[in-house]
């Protein structure tokens, strides 16, 4: 068995440093900012989006104009797609990154779902 010599994936984060209180309630990973967010996110009045099955979030579900998606928890979307701009995990994880002298540019750019 030999070693890989392919270059070091870059760092991401475990999933402990996914707290709730990191996350900003934008709502933009359900898509409150493209017009056709899913039908289960709900704006509360301070401004902040919460989602009503938050407990049973993942699956299948639909937007509000009847198109199907899978909700996925968010680590997968920003390890797969590099995740949203304006996700406040995204930019934490930016922020670390760089602090590590790691590149980052593959991460945040997505602007909606
Ligand atoms: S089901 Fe998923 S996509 Fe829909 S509001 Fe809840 S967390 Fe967001
Ligand atoms: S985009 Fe990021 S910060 Fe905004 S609600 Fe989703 S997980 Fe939270």
């Amino acid at each position: 068995m030999s070693l890989s010599k392919s270059a070091p994936r870059n760092w991401f984060p475990s999933q402990e440093f996914y707290t709730e209180e990191l996350c900003t309630r934008c709502g933009i990973c359900c898509g409150s900012s493209d017009g056709h967010p899913c039908e289960r996110l709900r704006l509360l009045k301070d401004g902040t989006y919460t989602c009503e099955v938050y407990q049973d979030r993942l699956g299948k579900h639909r937007t509000v104009d009847g198109e199907e998606f899978i909700c996925v928890p968010i680590r997968f979307v920003i390890e797969h797609n590099g995740g949203y701009a304006d996700c406040r995990y995204v930019q934490e994880i930016q922020r670390l990154r760089e602090q590590m002298g790691q590149d980052a540019s593959e991460l945040g750019r997505l602007r909606k779902p």
